[in-house]
């Protein structure tokens, strides 16, 4: 049987979406509607764009030289457990030949397929969005519930992972709403934790259909200001 994946787009030489050099792998398709998405395109399938999973496969060994201190490769979006069905044997040949295997995901949906996913991968990169129900639904129009669920099962086959958020000014760039990520995501198998910072210039493809479309970038003193406080909450 022959197996693809619908890919939206390539980097072979990413470094910010895991360790090392990585080839980031952005899939297409995504339940969820994040008010920020950089990537709105990547939610349709109308375009698609399958791969053969021979075509990606040697792409990614041709970057295997690239791949030092622990880099690999990342399998983003869109949301990648959408199409978990198809990367598990992917994901089982890369394996097979040491690569490392990252999944940057939000984590919006568990099944059996996607837990034999998490079995294959090395780390995972949960991007949990908001810690408060109702404003995590106003955003991405999903549920917290899923994530947190998807959260503890990784804490419970002890699996890698950095926590993630995108912080967005006046919606989630308080001390404390950074210090109850910090805790509600505590774990000894938690490597770090991640915030980013909301970027105004990616909300151009919104054609100001987004409640966000006038907010300004988060400065980057306030995000090593919010990053210091996650380090001082020991
Ligand atoms: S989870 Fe990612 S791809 Fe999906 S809507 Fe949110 S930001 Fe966009």
């Amino acid at each position: 049987m022959k197996y693809a994946l619908n890919v939206f787009h390539i980097e072979s030489m990413g470094t910010l979406d895991g360790p090392g050099i990585r080839t980031v792998i952005f899939l297409k398709g995504c339940p969820l509607r994040c008010h920020y998405c950089h990537n709105p395109e990547s939610w349709q399938d109308q375009t698609e764009n399958w791969m053969d999973h021979d075509v990606l496969f040697s792409l990614i060994m041709k970057m295997k030289p690239y791949f030092k201190n622990g880099g690999g490769v990342t399998f983003s979006g869109g949301e990648p457990l959408v199409q978990s069905e198809s990367l598990i044997p992917l994901c089982k040949r890369l394996k097979a030949e040491g690569i490392h295997i990252a999944l940057d995901t939000s984590g919006c949906m568990l099944s059996p397929t996607i837990k034999a996913l998490l079995e294959i991968v090395d780390l995972v990169i949960l991007d949990v969005k908001h810690t408060e129900p109702k404003a995590y639904a106003d955003l991405t129009g999903g549920n917290l519930a899923q994530t947190l669920e998807f959260l503890e099962y990784i804490q419970a086959i002890q699996k890698p992972h950095w926590i993630r958020q995108v912080i967005v000014p006046n919606y989630n760039d308080q001390e404390r709403q950074v210090l109850a990520l910090d805790s509600i995501t505590k774990s000894p198998y938690r490597d770090k934790i991640e915030l980013l910072a909301f970027q105004s210039s990616g909300m151009g493809k919104w054609k100001a259909n987004s409640p966000f479309m006038d907010v300004v970038s988060l400065n980057q003193k306030t995000l090593v200001k919010l990053q210091d406080s996650i380090k001082k909450n020991v």
